[in-house]
């Protein structure tokens, strides 16, 4: 790690911010992950040799969501899908159920594509450098990364939110994200363990994840508080800088609960786009220009009334109102082509991505079967 200061970094009083030699860095590092690290269920144990599905899987799993929602998820998919294989040859509506709740489904298609590609291309053995994992569908650089370091013990790195965050305070680090990731990676490349990669890699992320939280940072616990420069200045909470958020745009639809007996309508949603695949309630396109007292299509014949309130949800690009429907037809009535009749008393297992599932426990609240 140089000491020239880049541009991106802001003035610091203390002498000597930065740590005090590569080595010593990730030494320090190292030894207080080998007291503290936290027990993970997709983690190896000291001494055990990591198995590259579980680490891509766990790594799939873990974008955008936390460990504590992760966990459930992940035992119950291992235990539907102990391997890659397995994975590979389910059908895609069991992998798509089996996500269901855990949101960005694009993750779950690319899952299973990626699973397929292994059997395929490699013999049912994941790549083992960063270059031959990023050519499989749905892992990126981070993922890569994290893969690479942590099943194959390669010199690589995984920046994600957390070791953004423990980087950029250590070294005060003042250009805002998402552009200095860059000037991230390029220092936690410069502090990585040569012997213990995949160890360095868990090691941030727990420092991250225990220790230098978002809001209250126990610097005095942290292995880095020496030569932290944020700890120095006393303005950890400032970092790290990130670029003014626009505000997402509110889209509004209207969604139909159409019921038959003690069963309601269901579809998929097509396999491409968002939440492709997934089971859904039928209804309107979601656009800014939708109003919620516009009652959804619906493919039978139905007078619909409708209930009070609305669902929201917030997607990474937009924010959503929906309205409910509620519609009855005669119990027997057969489901039109591509939907089908699904019992209100196993819905909770139909699958539902967590937006319709909103979706129905409004129309549950408001007319309960
Ligand atoms: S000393 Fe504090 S701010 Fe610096 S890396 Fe450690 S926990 Fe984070």
């Amino acid at each position: 790690m140089t000491r020239t200061r880049t541009q991106g970094r802001a003035q610091a009083a203390s002498p000597d911010p930065y740590p005090p030699s590569t080595g010593a860095g990730a030494a320090a590092l190292l030894a207080w992950y080998d007291r503290h690290r936290r027990r993970l269920p997709w983690r190896a144990l000291p001494g055990e040799v990591a198995d590259p599905y579980r680490v891509w899987l766990s790594e799939i799993m873990l974008q955008q969501t936390t460990v504590a929602a992760v966990g459930p998820y992940f035992t119950r998919f291992l235990s539907l899908f102990p391997n890659v294989a397995a994975l590979a040859d389910a059908p895609s509506e069991a992998v798509m159920r089996a996500w269901a709740g855990l949101g960005y489904y694009s993750r779950a298609r690319n899952l299973h594509a990626c699973a397929k590609a292994v059997m395929a291309a490699h013999g049912g053995r994941f790549p083992d450098t960063e270059e031959g994992l990023r050519a499989l569908p749905g892992i990126g650089p981070y993922t890569a990364g994290a893969i690479a370091a942590i099943a194959f013990n390669r010199q690589a790195v995984a920046v994600d939110g957390n070791v953004e965050r423990v980087m950029t305070r250590l070294h005060r680090i003042a250009t805002p994200l998402p552009a200095a990731k860059v000037e991230v990676r390029a220092a936690t490349l410069a502090l990585l363990a040569p012997d213990r990669p995949g160890d360095f890699a868990q090691a941030l992320m727990d420092l991250g994840a225990t220790i230098c939280t978002p809001t209250t940072p126990a610097c005095g616990l942290c292995p880095w508080s020496g030569p932290c420069a944020a700890r120095a200045q006393g303005d950890m909470l400032a970092f790290p800088v990130k670029a003014p958020k626009r505000a997402r745009p509110l889209r509004h639809g209207s969604a139909l609960w159409l019921v038959s007996g003690a069963n309601v309508l269901l579809t998929r949603r097509p396999p491409k786009g968002l939440l492709g695949g997934m089971v859904a309630l039928p209804g309107s396109s979601w656009t800014v220009t939708h109003r919620l007292d516009q009652p959804p299509p619906s493919p039978l014949p139905a007078r619909l009334a409708r209930l009070p309130g609305h669902a929201a949800h917030g997607f990474t690009h937009f924010d959503l109102h929906v309205s409910v429907w509620r519609g009855e037809v005669a119990d027997g009535t057969p489901a039109p082509p591509d939907h089908w009749w699904e019992p209100l008393a196993g819905l909770a297992q139909a699958g539902l991505p967590t937006v319709f599932a909103k979706m129905a426990q409004l129309a549950i609240a408001a007319a309960p079967p």
